[in-house]
């Protein structure tokens, strides 16, 4: 590890404490010991300010770091770019913005238009909006309800955070914008067999499920439905044979937007380019953000078919008939740049390939884990984006307590190894650890990680 002197360090962690209010953490503990600084990475390691090396199977903590640390071709093409020209309002346009929208679409056939933004929030609420837009321009502003899945999350913002059911992170942040209606969840794990319509599979009847919001509230007011491929802090959720065709099927029939959103499973995640791709729909507005540069530059997108950039375009009699949005930011040249770079190396290493292969090694690994250890309630994955919830046991499913979960984490930590778990996140779910590898992981690192996994879950439950 190169870098600052321990001198440096000293003062850093100094001005840390004093100065800087962490994403999502209680800072009481702070007090009385030092936060961990990762200043350092290089592919699938990082260390942190007192020189310790982690292999880190979340990338970045929050699913983000899809090529891994340390990519020269990436700084340097955003290095070159920014000398060149940094940053000019996206009300024109840009080079690598051009760029980067026709590679995008490239892998994504049936969508046609980018719309620029900095966080995979912000993008979500761009969704939200032009599904708000197009209600009054279409419908008289009737067709403005939309819906979201009670177990997804969809962002930090208080209109995304009316889009989604963790009750432990809205908590206290109310009130919030009208109109968006939760639906059940569709997750197999914990169905009860019994409410299944005669003749329909699971993920029919879950997805039947949300057409009987849709009549209860009236079809002529629902506009949208948001949802997550594989639903990812509310539990890596992954959704049944059936369920979105059914989903499709039910937009279609009632013309409500279905939005997706790729914000953690958008390209390569789950072994596809995007986890739509995965099961054979075709979204209207597409989001997405963590991947899509791998952290080296803040980026997000939102993504529409030619149809819905139509409805915006078409009737130029009306003054206000266009998007009336902007995002500064969106605007940055860093983030179309890197996110170029970015894509060329997934194609170029093959990470697609790598990431199917890895991910059935890695759930292979997973469920011989399972086989072991008792705690381990259910196993569930696409491509490199796993999760084991653990209950206390298998026959009434309970949760095991977050203190738990934590000490998981801790003993992993303790042995060089980071991963994640749900968080704060709904009713108590909070049971699930996550594992989310960059898409360049090898066998060796997986076996590391399941082998930490295993050590951690018997020290924690025996
Ligand atoms: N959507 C999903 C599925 C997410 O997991 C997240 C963040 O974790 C977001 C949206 C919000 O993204 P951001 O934190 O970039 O605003």
């Amino acid at each position: 590890m190169d870098g600052a002197t321990p001198n440096d360090l000293t003062q850093v962690v100094t001005a840390d404490k004093a100065h800087v209010w962490h994403h999502l953490i209680q800072h009481k503990p702070f007090e009385t010991a030092d936060p961990r600084i990762i200043v350092e990475g290089k592919g699938m390691r990082v260390w942190d300010h007192n020189g310790k090396e982690y292999l880190d199977t979340v990338s970045g903590g929050v699913w983000t770091v899809n090529v891994g640390y340390g990519r020269e071709r990436i700084a340097n093409a955003v290095r070159d770019q920014l000398v060149k020209m940094n940053y000019f309002a996206g009300t024109g346009g840009s080079i690598p913005g051009a760029l980067f929208a026709e590679r995008l679409i490239s892998k994504m056939p049936g969508m046609s238009r980018v719309y620029y933004a900095n966080s995979g929030s912000e993008a979500n609420e761009k969704g939200f909006k032009m599904i708000r837009q197009i209600a009054h321009k279409r419908y008289g502003g009737k067709k403005h309800k939309i819906l979201y899945r009670e177990r997804d999350y969809h962002g930090t913002t208080v209109a995304c955070m009316a889009a989604g059911g963790h009750d432990q992170r809205n908590a206290q942040y109310g009130p919030f914008p009208e109109g968006f209606i939760p639906v059940p969840h569709c997750m197999e794990y914990r169905a009860d067999a019994q409410t299944l319509p005669h003749g329909a599979t699971y993920g029919e009847a879950a997805a039947n499920a949300i057409e009987e919001v849709i009549l209860r509230e009236g079809a002529d007011t629902v506009g949208g439905l948001i949802l997550e491929p594989v639903t990812a802090g509310g539990g890596v959720i992954t959704p049944p044979e059936g369920y979105w065709q059914r989903v499709q099927e039910i937009c279609k029939k009632y013309d409500v937007l279905l939005m997706i959103d790729e914000v953690v499973c958008g390209v390569g995640r789950t072994g596809t380019w995007f986890g739509y791709q995965q099961y054979g729909v075709q979204p209207d507005i597409v989001t997405m953000a963590k991947g899509v540069a791998s952290g080296y530059a803040a980026i997000s997108c939102c993504v529409t078919t030619e149809a819905v950039f139509d409805m915006f375009k078409d009737d130029t009699s009306d003054p206000l008939n266009y998007f009336r949005d902007i995002s500064t930011f969106g605007g940055c040249t860093a983030g179309p740049t890197a996110a170029l770079e970015n894509m060329a190396i997934i194609e170029e290493e093959n990470l697609l390939e790598n990431c199917n292969t890895m991910g059935a090694y890695l759930m292979d690994a997973l469920q011989g884990l399972a086989e072991k250890h008792s705690v381990i309630g259910d196993v569930r994955g696409k491509g490199l984006f796993n999760g084991l919830e653990l209950v206390s046991d298998r026959t009434s499913k309970l949760p095991v307590e977050e203190a738990q979960i934590a000490a998981v984490l801790g003993e992993c930590l303790k042995r060089g190894t980071m991963i994640g778990a749900t968080n704060r996140s709904f009713k108590g779910f909070n049971n699930t650890l996550c594992f989310s590898p960059a898409l360049i992981c090898t066998k060796d690192d997986l076996d590391q990680l399941t082998a930490t996994v295993d050590e951690a879950l018997t020290a924690v439950f025996g």
